[in-house]
C-alpha cells in the first residue's frame, strides 16, 4: 500500500491559477507562491462581499483515536465527490501544526486518494503564517519584559505576566521556564512559560478577524498582564499594536491550494480544538462561500469540541451557519468506545462495536441540539469488515440518522459520491440552527449549558483558584464573551479515560483564561496542556530527505 506522501508526490498537480479560475478568481486576485500556491488578495473580498453564500457542510467526528478518525479527508474527499459532478465547489481547512506532525499524529492534508498538495509544503512551513503568529506572539511578549526592565511605567506585576512565548513544535521541557537570569543586564527573573503556536490568542485572532482593521483592533485588547492593584493590561498599552499587525500583512490573506483531483483548498490558520476554537479562519470560510455554491470545512476532533466551538464561536462571531453536518465514524474507534484495547483495533468484535456506538448516538443527538441536519459518514478503513460495516450503517439507520459509507481514502472522490448524496438530501431538511448558550448567560451557566447538553455531564464544578479568577472575570467585565472550552478529544467528559457515552459524572474547570482580543474565556478542564510532549518515538524518526529532495516518512 502507497504512502500519503508516495500518493501526494505522484499527483501531478495543476497551475493554481487554473485551479483559482474554477471559482472565477483572476490572476490580479492572487498572490502567487510559486506554482501551486497562492494567497488571495483582499481586493478579491470587495468584488464579492455581496453575493450570497453557498451551501457550507460542517464536517465533525465521534471522539477519536489518537490517531485521527479521518475527518480531513472526509473533508478532502466530499469536496471531491461535489468537484466529480460538476459543482462549483472549495474545501476549506486548517493549517497543520509542526507540533503533531512530528510527534504522534502527523501531518494535516488529508490521507490515502484524498489528501491536498502539495502536502510536504502544507504540512511543513507553507506560506510562512505560523512563522508570523509566532513571531508577533514573541515580539509582544520581548516588549513586555522590556517594559519592564526600562522602568516598567505600568507597574505591571511581574508575578502577573499572563502573555507567554510560543513555538510551533511539541516540547515539554519548556512549558515552566524561568528567565531573565544572568544579572541586571539581562532582564528582571521570573517564572513563566511556553505554549505551542496554535494555542496563541493571536492564532485565535488571525482565524475570527473580518480584516487588518479588526485585526489590529483584537491585537490591542488581548491582556497581557496585571498591575500591582489588580488593573488589566492591555497589549495596546504597550504601543506596539501596529508593529504586531504589520507582521500579519500577508498572514491574513487566505491561501489557496488544490486537492489531488484538482478541487480549490482554501488552507488557513490552525487552532487545535482540545485547547483553542478549533477551526481553519473566518475570512478563509467567508471567501469560500461567495466563491464557491458548495463549501465543505472541518472543525477539529470530536463534536464535543470542535463541532460546539465551530457552531458556538465561529458561527457567532461570523453570522454563517452549516447547511448540514457531516459526523465521521470509524468501526475501529468505535471498537474503542465499546472497550477494545486500542492495539487490538484490527480485530473483528461485533460487542465492542455494538457498544462504541453509544458515542455516535450522542454525538448525533448533539448536532440535533444545534438544530442541524446531520449524515454519518463511516470511514472504511481496509481493515473493516464487510460485516463491521454494514452493521454500523444498519444501527445507524434503526436510530433514524442519515449515513452513508465513505470510500474517499481508497478511490478519492469516487467514493464520496453516496455521502455527496445524503448531503445534498440534508441540505433540504429542516435546519433550526441555535446556539446552546446566550452570551449574556453568566460563565458558570455557559460552561454548564456546554457540560450537560453536550458533554452529558451532571454539572461543573470549579477549582479554588478557578473561582478566584471567575469572580475577577465578572469584576473587570469579560464574563460576557463565549466560552472556549480546552477539554481532552478522547472523551465527552474531561477524563481522557472514560470512553463510550459516559454518565454521571462532573466536568472540573480548573483554570479560565481571558481572551479578550480573541473575545472568549478560555475554560480549561482536567489536567489539558497547552505544550504537547513528544511521544517515546517521535514522527519525527521516520522522517528524511533525500540528495535530490525526495521526502520520506511524512504522513
Ligand atoms: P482527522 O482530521 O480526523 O484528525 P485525518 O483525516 O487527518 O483525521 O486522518 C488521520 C490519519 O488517518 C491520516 O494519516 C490518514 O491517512 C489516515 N486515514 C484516514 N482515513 C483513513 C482510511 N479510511 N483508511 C486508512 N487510513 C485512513
Ligand atoms: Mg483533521
Amino acid at each position: 500500500m502507497k504512502t500519503d506522501v508516495e500518493i501526494a508526490q505522484e499527483a501531478e498537480m495543476q497551475d493554481i491559477r487554473k485551479i483559482a479560475e474554477k471559482l472565477e478568481i483572476s490572476e490580479d486576485e492572487l498572490e502567487l507562491y510559486g506554482k501551486y500556491k497562492a494567497k488571495i488578495t483582499l481586493d478579491a473580498w470587495e468584488k464579492v462581499k455581496n453575493r450570497p453564500n453557498g451551501k457550507l457542510v460542517l464536517v465533525t467526528a465521534i471522539n477519536p483515536t489518537p490517531a485521527g478518525e479521518g475527518k480531513t479527508t472526509t473533508s478532502v474527499g466530499l469536496a471531491d465527490a461535489f468537484h466529480k459532478q460538476g459543482k462549483k465547489v472549495a474545501v476549506a481547512l486548517r493549517e497543520p501544526s509542526l507540533g503533531p506532525c512530528f510527534g504522534l499524529k502527523g501531518g494535516a492534508a488529508g490521507g490515502g486518494y484524498a489528501q491536498v498538495v502539495p502536502m510536504e509544503d502544507i504540512n511543513l512551513h507553507f506560506t510562512g503564517d505560523f512563522h508570523a503568529i509566532t513571531t508577533a506572539h514573541n515580539l509582544l511578549a520581548a516588549v513586555i519584559d522590556n517594559h519592564i526592565q526600562q522602568g516598567n511605567a505600568l507597574d505591571i506585576d511581574v508575578r502577573r505576566v499572563v502573555w507567554k512565548r510560543v513555538l510551533d513544535l511539541n516540547d515539554r521541557a519548556l512549558r515552566h521556564v524561568v528567565i531573565g537570569m544572568g544579572g541586571k543586564a539581562h532582564g528582571v527573573p521570573r517564572e513563566t512559560g511556553f505554549d505551542i503556536t496554535v494555542a496563541s490568542e493571536m492564532m485565535a485572532i488571525l482565524c475570527l478577524a473580518s480584516g487588518l482593521e479588526d485585526m489590529k483592533k483584537r491585537l490591542g485588547e488581548i491582556v497581557v498582564a496585571y498591575t500591582r492593584d489588580g488593573r488589566a493590561v492591555r497589549a495596546k498599552e504597550l504601543n506596539v499594536t501596529g508593529a504586531l499587525t504589520l507582521l500579519f500583512k500577508d498572514a491574513i490573506k487566505p491561501n489557496l491550494v488544490q486537492t489531488l483531483e484538482g478541487t480549490p483548498a482554501f488552507i488557513h490558520g490552525g487552532p487545535f480544538a482540545n485547547i483553542a476554537h478549533g477551526c481553519n479562519s473566518v475570512m478563509a470560510t467567508k471567501f469560500a462561500l461567495k466563491f464557491a455554491d458548495y463549501v465543505v470545512t472541518e472543525a477539529g476532533f470530536g463534536a464535543d469540541l470542535g463541532a460546539e466551538k465551530f457552531l458556538d464561536i465561529k458561527c457567532r462571531f461570523a453570522g454563517i451557519h452549516p447547511d448540514a453536518v457531516v459526523i465521521v465514524a470509524t468501526v475501529r474507534a468505535l471498537k474503542m468506545h465499546g472497550g477494545l484495547d486500542k492495539k487490538e483495533l484490527d480485530h473483528v468484535d461485533m460487542a465492542a462495536l455494538e457498544k462504541g456506538l453509544a458515542n455516535l448516538t450522542k454525538h448525533i443527538e448533539n448536532i440535533q441540539k444545534f438544530g442541524l441536519p446531520a449524515v454519518v459518514a463511516i470511514n472504511a478503513f481496509p481493515t473493516d469488515t464487510k460485516e463491521e460495516l454494514d452493521f454500523v450503517e444498519k444501527k445507524c439507520n434503526e436510530l433514524g440518522a442519515e449515513v452513508a459509507l465513505s470510500e474517499v481514502w481508497a478511490k478519492g472522490g469516487e467514493g464520496g459520491l453516496k455521502l455527496a448524496e445524503k448531503v445534498e438530501e440534508a441540505f433540504g431538511k429542516q435546519n433550526d440552527f441555535h446556539f446552546i448558550y446566550e452570551t449574556e448567560q453568566s460563565i458558570p451557566e455557559k460552561i454548564t449549558a456546554i457540560a450537560r447538553e453536550i458533554y452529558g455531564a451532571d454539572g461543573v464544578d470549579f477549582t479554588a483558584p478557578a473561582k478566584k479568577q471567575l469572580k475577577e472575570i465578572e469584576d473587570l467585565g469579560f464574563d460576557k464573551m463565549p466560552v472556549c472550552m480546552a477539554k481532552t478529544q478522547y472523551s465527552l467528559s474531561d477524563d481522557a479515560a472514560k470512553l463510550g457515552r459516559p454518565e454521571g459524572f462532573r466536568i472540573t474547570v480548573r483554570e479560565l483564561r481571558i481572551a479578550a482580543g480573541a473575545g472568549f474565556i478560555v475554560a480549561l478542564t482536567g489536567n489539558i496542556l497547552t505544550m504537547p510532549g513528544l511521544p517515546k518515538k517521535p514522527a519525527a524518526e521516520n522522517m528524511d530527505i533525500d540528495e535530490s529532495g525526495k521526502i520520506t516518512g511524512l504522513f
